[in-house]
């Protein structure tokens, strides 16, 4: 278990309690836990290993027991998968989810190098699963949707009941408090408390969003003081809550269709994008990974005069001169997630006031991986891009700094939203 960090819902693990039956074979699930991931802070340790802590209640449930190795997945999983042969148990098969992002290729291809038994993947993230949608990189949301819907109905089938081992496993309980001590996760990044992590708390918030928020979503979803967006995406991003989950709720309820088909865009075909982009482009999280056209337009913008000009540091600060911009960053920085829309105008100035656009791709990506619960995560990789590469959007009018990246400013959210109300809501 990697990405998708649950037990209901999950076709991995189901794949994984099919093969273990086929085979006659016990099911252990094995978490590795690594002891840095990307830089990760305390702020997304805490959540994950919450989220486990849940997990390995719910499979004891079941008879299955949870496994936490400490350690480099490369040389851990080996050795365990190995040993685990060599002994009477005799492992058969190992099952592992699927991620698009680098580190997480890597670790599965140097894991499989050195297993002497079948390692099989299982996209238990996307609906439809990445190779299958597309086997390439795709150009937008436009070229990808097709494809999509046309596989949706042979993917949103009903899951079956995951059925519990006849056994009471031997294996002894993770002891928490002790992995957490041997955690060096960044405390500077604290945990967030208006968020519980877990599977049945990720269930709370999509039932909460379908009764109370998903009838007026397409209208209100780009009015940061609405509070009218989902707040799955934390829950997507450890895997406490399923996509195709979510999606077969979000269809059956009875809300208007075009906030159904508003969220479901969103939920579907923007987030399977994000991983077909990073998945087929190998330069995701760095500015070589836009599009030609947009590298083109900047570079002959990268000697304009740029009107104020901040360092990564400065950024971090919430030091700019636009108290809006600094709303957006303490909100990053507070409560670990910035709203939808305000994440676009986030990144198109860190593009205006940065020294170059590479630059700027990186201060983005760097504060979105560190303070944000949902960093890390395709989707962020696709967000940074598409804001500062044109990555999945068109040539816009061209204007100085941005070329023709696609500009945003202050006095199109004040159209949008109250922004005053916005700034004293994070600024406090
Ligand atoms: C610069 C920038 C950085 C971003 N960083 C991240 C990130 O680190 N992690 C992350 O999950 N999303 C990221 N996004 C995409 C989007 O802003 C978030 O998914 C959304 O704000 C999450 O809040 P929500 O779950 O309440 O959204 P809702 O509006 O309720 O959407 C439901 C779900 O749909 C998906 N979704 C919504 N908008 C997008 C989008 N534009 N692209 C892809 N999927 C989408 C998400 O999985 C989201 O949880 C980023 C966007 C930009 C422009």
């Amino acid at each position: 278990m990697s990405r998708d960090q649950r037990v209901r819902h999950n076709w991995a693990l189901l794949f994984a309690r099919y093969k273990a039956a086929l085979m006659q074979k016990p099911l252990v699930v094995v978490f590795t836990l690594a002891p840095a991931f990307l830089g990760a802070p305390l702020r997304h340790y805490d959540f994950m290993l919450k989220g486990l802590q849940e997990v390995e209640t719910d499979l004891r449930s079941l008879n299955i027991p949870l496994l936490l190795l400490q350690g480099e997945p490369t040389e851990e999983l080996p050795r365990f998968a190995n040993a685990r042969s060599a002994n009477t148990i005799n492992a058969g098969a190992m099952v592992t989810d699927y991620s698009p992002l680098h580190i997480s290729r890597r670790w599965k291809s140097a894991v499989a190098q050195q297993l002497t038994i079948p390692l099989y993947e299982v996209d238990a993230h996307n609906i439809v699963p990445c190779w299958l949608a597309s086997g390439k990189l795709e150009y937008s949301a436009r070229t990808i949707r097709p494809k999509i819907n046309a596989l949706l109905g042979n993917f949103l089938t009903p899951f079956p009941a995951l059925e519990p081992l006849p056994t009471t496993p031997r294996e002894p309980l993770v002891e928490w408090e002790s992995v957490r001590q041997k955690l060096h996760a960044d405390p500077s990044v604290p945990a967030v408390d208006w968020l519980l992590p877990g599977e049945k708390a990720a269930a709370d918030c999509l039932n909460s969003f379908i009764q109370q928020k998903l009838s007026g979503y397409a209208l209100e979803r780009n009015d940061p003081n609405a509070d009218a967006i989902s707040n799955l995406s934390p829950y997507l991003h450890f895997g406490h809550i399923s996509a195709q989950f979510i999606a077969t709720k979000v269809m059956a309820s009875q809300t208007l269709e075009e906030d159904r088909k508003a969220f479901l865009e969103e939920l579907i075909v923007r987030r399977e994008l994000s991983d077909n982009f990073c998945a087929y482009n190998d330069h995701y999280d760095s500015y070589d990974g836009i599009p030609n056209w947009a590298k083109e337009t900047l570079a002959q913008h990268n000697g304009d005069k740029r009107e104020y000009l901040y360092t990564a540091e400065e950024f971090e600060r919430s030091a700019t001169h636009e108290p809006l911009w600094n709303a957006t960053q303490h909100e990053l920085v507070q409560s670990g997630k910035i709203h939808g829309y305000m994440r676009m105008y986030w990144a198109k100035k860190i593009l205006e006031w940065s020294r170059t656009p590479m630059e700027a791709f990186d201060i983005a990506i760097a504060l979105n991986d560190r303070y944000a619960l949902d960093g890390r995560e395709p989707n962020g990789y696709a967000g940074v891009a598409w804001s500062i590469g044109g990555v999945h959007d068109r040539p816009w009018f061209e204007r100085e700094v941005y070329g023709k990246i696609r500009y945003m400013n202050a006095n199109g959210c004040a159209r949008k939203f109250d922004v005053q109300r916005y700034i004293k809501r994070w600024m406090l």
